[in-house]
């Protein structure tokens, strides 16, 4: 159980497991929908019942969608974050960056803020890769080391 639970992270989506109307086992058919496979009853996981939502009312606020599916506010952001939902361009934004706090429809950042962060990382690396240590010791020596043992192994 722990390790189907871990594949979905955190949450596991309100996955429903048997039939609701006969107890038959629910069949996985893709983007959060389940088929029974016995009597064909159709359920869906929070993650279906929010897609579902969002593409029959593509205006809906994230409030609205929590209380017509019953999935909270919380697992809506973290679907979002997780990059599972995307919300249409059309639809107010449910998210805020979490460096500048402008609207976002997806992830976890704006494209301003993604593109500073990546540019910081890379900063980091090349200051990092002209010290004297790095290039010194562990650039050079392993090769050196690994061609005098394949000589001496002939
Ligand atoms: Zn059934
Ligand atoms: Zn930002």
């Amino acid at each position: 159980m722990d390790a189907i639970k871990s594949i979905f992270g955190e949450s596991d989506y309100n996955i429903p497991r048997r039939c609701e109307k006969c107890g038959g086992v629910m069949i996985f058919k893709g983007v959060g929908e389940y088929h029974c496979e016995d009597c064909k009853h159709v359920m869906y996981d929070d993650y279906g019942k929010v897609r579902n939502f969002i593409e029959a009312h593509p205006g809906a606020r994230s409030s609205d969608v929590s209380a017509m599916t019953g999935v909270s506010q919380f697992s809506i952001r973290q679907m979002l974050r997780e990059n599972k939902l995307e919300i249409s361009s059309s639809s107010p934004s449910f998210l805020k960056c979490e460096q500048c706090g402008t609207n976002i429809r997806s992830g976890r950042f704006c494209k301003q803020c993604e593109i500073a962060y990546h540019r910081a990382i890379e900063e980091k690396e090349r200051a990092t890769r002209s010290g004297h240590d790095y290039m010194g010791v562990a650039k050079t020596q392993p090769l050196e080391d690994g061609e005098k043992r394949f000589i001496r192994s002939k």
